[in-house]
């Protein structure tokens, strides 16, 4: 089976001997995000929202552009709940920093998560008294519902989650998560860092309150990212820092500020970046999403198939979208991404920065195989075949 995005769209896998498997970290870029990025840097490039001048005022309406692009991606309601981000961390220390939180109140994430969806809620709690609930898993690794719904209480303002864990691969229950956070009277925050590419997203069937991604995940440029916020949750949010763009009026006794999503911008923001991720949203539309999904599957599960027989593969195996995480009883994951990285593959090593996780399943280091549309059956194979070799000759 043939690759569903073509391989020679992405320069970077013309680069002889590369087999590139790990896009849950960061995904390849296409030709058409290099080139229109750098279009706009040779030919049209000013800042935006500033300038009275042709150019300022054609950038300014590209960036705005993508902002109505974003919102159709995730079927959001308005562009005004579109804030542009650094990417998923910054987004969820946005929150973190400027949703409501006071003494007392309970901050619900999961054992599964990413650093990022931990750490600037140790924060915010450490500084404004608040406790952090952390939901139980299951032996397999998945968020154990029951103890989810006995941990919400009347105390519980926000519920975190990944929509889709980056070192599991598996699609959470939000569904569920969602109702009886509401009911409860929570607000929830979807880290969709690792779903945003893989699948369809439309917040307003999903209801969720928050939602948060990162650009270069999604074959876009580093450097942005998304926040989705109901209007009136952000209307009520203070800003997030201070500066050029997010004000109405400043005087030295008092300042105020623009409303949402401009209020979060503070500073000339990331222009051509998020030019760039208005590049990348048209590529991943001009392909099926039901062929790109299925293509996926079909190569995870050839790997599993085809992983070597000491292989311990963390979590469920069934609702996995595009990643594996394994570790091989004595065998360091260090060794064996060293040994395959001579071999032409790239392939993450290490704590996935979810440590917790790792430690659920006794572990500090495991490798992580994931794949993308550009990725082929050959190269599974390849990697399959090479992780033998590995293995042999370290054993
Ligand atoms: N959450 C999850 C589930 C992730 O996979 C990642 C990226 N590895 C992040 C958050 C953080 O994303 P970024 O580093 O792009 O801010």
């Amino acid at each position: 089976m043939a690759s569903v995005f073509k391989r020679d769209d992405f320069p970077m896998l013309q680069k002889k001997g590369l087999i590139y498997l790990d896009s849950a970290a960061t995904s390849l870029k296409p030709s058409k995000v290099i080139d229109t990025m750098t279009q706009f840097y040779q030919n049209s490039y000013a800042t935006v929202h500033r300038g009275a001048y042709t150019l300022s005022q054609e950038a300014t309406q590209r960036y705005n552009q993508v902002r109505d692009q974003v919102r159709d991606f995730i079927g959001a309601p308005s562009s005004d709940e579109i804030v542009f981000t650094r990417g998923t961390t910054e987004g969820l220390n946005l929150i973190a920093q400027c949703y409501p939180i006071e003494a007392g109140d309970e901050i619900v994430i999961s054992g599964q998560e990413h650093h990022s969806n931990i750490v600037p809620w140790q924060l915010v709690c450490a500084r404004k008294g608040a406790h952090l609930k952390v939901i139980p898993l299951t032996a397999s690794g998945e968020i154990d519902l029951e103890k989810f719904h006995t941990l919400l209480s009347p105390r519980t303002k926000l519920v975190s989650i990944a929509h889709v864990s980056n070192v599991l691969g598996i699609v959470n229950p939000i569904e569920e998560m969602i109702q009886a956070s509401h009911k409860r009277g929570a607000h929830v925050v979807l880290d969709a860092a690792q779903s945003a590419v893989h699948l369809p997203l439309d917040v307003q069937t999903l209801d969720c309150d928050f939602l948060v991604f990162s650009s270069h995940k999604l074959y876009g440029p580093t450097g942005v990212g998304v926040l989705y916020g109901k209007k009136d949750l952000l209307q009520k949010m203070p800003p997030y820092q201070g500066g050029g763009d997010m004000i109405q009026k400043v005087t030295f006794e008092k300042t105020t500020y623009q409303d949402p999503p401009l209020r979060f911008e503070a500073g000339t923001p990331m222009i051509a970046e998020a030019i760039g991720l208005g590049a990348a949203l048209e590529y991943i539309e001009s392909h099926l999403r039901e062929e790109i999904i299925q293509h996926e599957e079909s190569l995870i599960q050839l790997a599993l198939k085809n992983l070597p027989k000491e292989a311990q593969v963390l979590g469920p195996k069934e609702h996995r979208t595009s990643l594996i995480t394994f570790h091989i009883p004595g065998a360091h994951p260090l060794d064996i991404a060293t040994l395959l990285d001579l071999k032409g593959i790239a392939l993450r090593s290490g704590h996935l920065c979810a440590q917790p996780l790792l430690n659920h399943f006794g572990l500090t280091s495991a490798l992580r195989l994931s794949v993308a549309p550009y990725n082929t059956e050959d190269e599974i194979l390849y990697f399959a075949e090479m992780l033998q070799a590995v293995l042999h000759k370290i054993s």
